[in-house]
């Protein structure tokens, strides 16, 4: 048995796998955010809640855990690099979390967990070379090549959330900031403007103009988008035209066979009608044939390819 867990920034989720690679039991629980060590016992309880799911009295098999982080953990010095939730930062997450659940465990970044999971039989399927995109309290990337994860020298391969935006914003001039601090310490990066609080931001500064009611969930966006919402008609506009110039950079630089959208804003299906028209203004080629696609195993891709990592 294999148990996958997820640790987002909101929430942690954990999934049980079995030999034939149906899921078996999940579970889901919040983050308990700024508190490492809390943390760190909200992934100790919640393997203890899965593992009492699947074993019988008397019978106290282990499952091996393989645990999706958002960040990376550094080659040399083995502690968390890049991660948006903060509190993981320079922590041997590796060491503490097999420390407390008393076995080995194996920690991968959660977009490289993504994309590992939709690669091997998701919507990357056969693709050859797939880039998984998350969109959700972060923006991050991995990239798969013939099902194996390209980690990289740096643990950093796909982390395109921390390139500048690329194109200036020229449809919105001076209407919104561009300058955006991002919590890596750099301004503008992609992640402020494709996160879930970068469009919410973006419909809130769109909204000062028009007097419209200030928001604070992306879901409440589409939501107002599908009421015909005029403000968050024109917030949609503009991220998608922002999605279209960040993933034209990923094109220009490895031409990946398809590109898979996960996290939560992977949801909004006005991307998918949008984004590939609009990549085409932007792409270095005037027959672009790359897909664009949304992810096959929804919320669990992630906890699905963090139970994948062990063999
Ligand atoms: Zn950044």
């Amino acid at each position: 048995m294999r148990i996958g867990i997820d640790l987002g920034g909101t929430k942690i989720e954990a999934i049980v796998i079995n030999e034939a690679g149906d899921e078996i039991a999940r579970e889901r629980i919040d983050t308990p955010k700024h508190d490492y060590k809390g943390t760190l016992e909200a992934i100790e309880q919640i393997v203890e809640t899965v593992e009492k799911k699947i074993t019988e009295p008397n019978n106290h098999r282990r499952a091996t855990v393989g645990l999706g982080i958002p960040g990376s953990i550094k080659k040399h010095k083995k502690v968390v690099q890049n991660s948006n939730s903060t509190w993981i930062i320079g922590k041997n997450i590796k060491k503490d979390v097999e420390q407390i659940l008393g076995r080995p465990g194996r920690v991968a970044n959660d977009a490289n967990c993504f994309t590992m999971s939709e690669a091997r039989d998701g919507a990357g399927l056969g693709y050859g070379l797939v880039f998984g995109v998350i969109l959700g309290t972060g923006v991050g990337g991995g990239i798969s090549f013939e099902n194996k994860i390209w980690n990289g020298p740096n643990s950093i391969a796909g982390e395109w959330g921390h390139n500048p935006i690329p194109w200036a914003d020229d449809h919105i001039n001076n209407t919104i900031s561009t300058e955006i601090e991002c919590y890596c310490g750099k301004k503008g990066c992609i992640e402020t403007f494709l996160s879930g609080a970068g469009l919410v931001k973006t419909y809130n500064d769109l909204g000062v103009k028009s007097s419209a009611s200030s928001i604070n969930t992306p879901e409440l966006i589409v939501k107002r988008f599908e009421d015909g919402d005029k403000v968050a008609q024109k917030c949609l506009e503009i991220y998608a035209s922002r999605l279209a110039r960040s993933l034209a950079y990923v094109i220009n630089l490895v031409d990946p066979g398809a590109i898979i959208l996960g996290g939560g804003l992977s949801n909004i299906s006005y991307l998918y009608a949008t984004v590939p028209e609009l990549l085409k203004r932007w792409v270095f080629t005037s027959e672009l044939s790359t897909p664009l696609l949304k992810n096959q195993h929804g919320d669990s891709s992630g906890v699905r390819g963090a139970a994948w990592l062990w063999p």
